[in-house]
């Protein structure tokens, strides 16, 4: 037994069996008293080892599941309507989901303390979904089919985080080593390095190259998936997580560390990307055997939650702003010797669906940024400019007939699209036309409304109160090829598609149909790649070769092409200046990734400038000696 468990048990002579889920600790006891009065002991030992510890019902004490389920629904009141209940036996844990969480917790918890003072089980609570997502379910399904080969695995990582559990051990070195995204956008991966430990920051696919330009250099010497401790993606954007099942696919077996949306989205991105890949008659890099590898070795956690994922490393997820469960990653390296921000992608402003990016930590010694767009050209034009803008493109176009192509990531912006629209509608300064979405801009919108939790006050409320905007009937649903004919050869209409830069997805299909007649218009809402469809439009283009039908055919550009900067999901020059100029405490180095080469570099000069600290732009494949 690990020594830090050991300490525990000698202590505790009533705990029968001790073990890790992760870096929690949990023990197991059979004295029906001690479990539901033993907690002032419990917490003794919490304050002296700073580590989260749980005590639950041995399986040997604990009342059948038919008896535990009907006192749970005697106990909870109808209203929080409950839709299922689930067992995890092994783990002495009751799953209850229901509608309205708040009122199976009860006022502090109340209403759960009972339930665990009368059934002995550990009860969890999860919320019911708005909109029913299949994605949501059937890798809440996975993870309950797996109960125990789960408790077997989160057991082992515990053993490797306190393996050598010695608060007093001091690391000589933190190294990090530049894999993807560096002096460009796509295939964002970085390996971090202490003398103990091996940690993979995002694993992403640059969607918008070909060949080996797609993929993090994995084939370097001090990259060995054998060696890896964990990976932690910041959030689902396929440039930051697309390659993560093609890591389990090459053998890794080791946990992944992201937020709750951000696993149901990666997930659900992952298949979209196989089916594109077949679409587009490709060998897909990964199956859905290993996103299921990847959901069975994931590790939730929420924002502000710290927690140790090796003996020396402690990481906090932070809201980063900038799509549904993002985040800003906080290392504490070797207890407090070094502390590290991964910026990942931000918004540093408000958004209609999400706060602003967090800018104040305990401690920073270094930074990474990103600098989506970095130059002192990327000022972004306010919020209410942009929306008018996007309102008044979208007027114009109908009024004379057309029909309007708005190419969307799944998941952001498409979203936030969605809330700026319906509320013209509601406000009368657009006129009610239909609005359709293809791609899997839907199924992200059922996540969004599973995990309210992660969204903006404004549209947390509005799901609480039953008004989700996202389930409104300003919107419709295209999902087969009948509908989208019927919407190509149907009247003026929005059409929000995937993918965002036009490659591959439900936009390049409505493309095809809209770009001939002038009467038309497309808005660019999102970062177009270097050389992706998408771009090559927005600079101009004016014919280009599709496939149609099977055919190659020549398409010439006639619609109107706009591109609305200010609706951006990323930090504007102005917004980074602003996060650093508000940033708590200071960091002594900045260094900048994630942005087109001259962009990155005029950020790192103004940065320079203003904050008077180091500032770099690693090279790919570069190693930075953080300490
Ligand atoms: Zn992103």
């Amino acid at each position: 037994m690990t020594d830090i468990l050991k300490h525990i048990t000698e202590k505790l002579h009533d705990v029968t069996e001790a073990n890790f889920e992760g870096a929690n600790i949990v023990l197991y006891t059979n004295n029906e008293k001690f479990f539901k009065e033993g907690e002032s002991r419990i917490k003794e030992i919490v304050d002296e080892l700073k580590k989260r510890i749980e005590l639950r019902a041995d399986q040997k004490i604990l009342p059948s599941q038919e008896k535990t389920k009907a006192e749970i629904e005697r106990i909870i009141p109808s209203e929080a309507e409950i839709t299922n209940i689930i067992f995890d036996f092994h783990r002495s844990i009751v799953i209850i989901e229901a509608k309205k969480p708040g009122m199976v917790i009860g006022k502090q918890g109340s209403i759960l303390d009972q339930i665990k003072k009368t059934t002995l089980w550990t009860p969890h609570v999860q919320r019911s979904p708005a909109i029913k997502s299949k994605i949501t379910e059937s890798i809440r399904e996975v993870l309950y089919a797996n109960n125990n080969y789960r408790r077997k695995f989160l057991n082992e990582i515990g053993e490797k985080i306190y393996k050598e559990w010695n608060p007093e051990k001091v690391e000589e070195w933190v190294r990090l080593t530049f894999l993807g995204g560096a002096r460009q956008v796509g295939r964002s991966c970085l390996l971090l390095q202490t003398p103990n430990s091996k940690v993979l920051i995002d694993c992403g696919i640059d969607v918008a190259s070909s060949g080996k330009e797609k993929f993090p250099y994995f084939d370097i010497p001090e990259f060995d998936i054998r060696e890896l401790d964990a990976v932690i993606i910041s959030h689902a954007h396929l440039d930051h997580a697309g390659l993560l099942p093609y890591l389990y696919k090459m053998g890794f077996k080791g946990p992944t560390y992201m937020t709750h949306p951000t696993m149901d989205i990666a997930s659900l991105l992952a298949l979209d990307f196989i089916g594109v890949a077949y679409k587009q008659a490709a060998a897909p890099l990964f199956s859905s055997k290993d996103i299921k590898e990847m959901v069975k070795h994931t590790i939730c956690l929420n924002f502000n939650e710290v927690t140790d994922i090796a003996p020396d490393i402690r990481i906090t997820f932070y809201n980063s702003g900038h799509a549904l469960g993002s985040a800003m990653v906080h290392f504490n390296i070797g207890n407090g010797l070094h502390n590290f921000l991964y910026s990942g992608d931000y918004k540093y402003a408000r958004t209609r669906l999400l706060d602003p990016a967090v800018s104040s930590f305990p401690r920073i010694e270094s930074v990474l940024t990103e600098a989506t767009y970095g130059s002192k050209m990327d000022i972004l034009p306010p919020r209410i400019e942009s929306e008018e803008k996007m309102i008044e493109i979208i007027n114009k176009t109908i009024e004379r007939g057309g029909k309007v192509l708005i190419p969307e990531l799944g998941l952001g912006r498409a979203q936030e699209t969605m809330l700026i629209v319906e509320d013209a509608m509601k406000t009368g300064k657009l006129k009610k036309i239909p609005v359709y979405i293809d791609g899997m801009i839907w199924d992200i919108n059922a996540i969004h409304t599973a995990y309210p939790d992660f969204l903006s006050n404004y549209v947390r409320t509005s799901v609480f109160q039953d008004r989700n905007p996202f389930v409104s009937e300003t919107f419709s649903r295209v999902g087969s090829p009948q509908e989208r004919r019927n919407v190509v050869e149907g009247g003026p209409c929005v059409v929000l598609a995937t993918s965002g830069m036009l490659v591959g997805g439900a936009s390049v299909e409505y493309l095809k149909e809209f770009a001939e007649s002038s009467k038309n218009s497309i808005i660019f809402v999102c970062y177009q790649g270097v050389g992706s469809l998408g771009r090559q439009i927005q600079e101009g283009l004016t014919e280009t070769t599709m496939n149609v039908n099977g055919m190659e055919e020549r398409v010439k550009i006639n619609l109107e092409v706009h591109t609305i900067p200010g609706l951006s999901a990323h930090a504007g020059r102005n917004e980074i200046m602003s996060f650093f100029n508000n940033m708590r405490p200071k960091p002594k180095r900045i260094m900048i990734n994630h942005g087109e080469v001259s962009k990155c570099l005029d950020l790192a000069s103004a940065l320079y400038k203003i904050n008077r600290v180091e500032t770099s732009v690693p090279r790919i494949l570069e190693t930075v000696r953080l300490r």
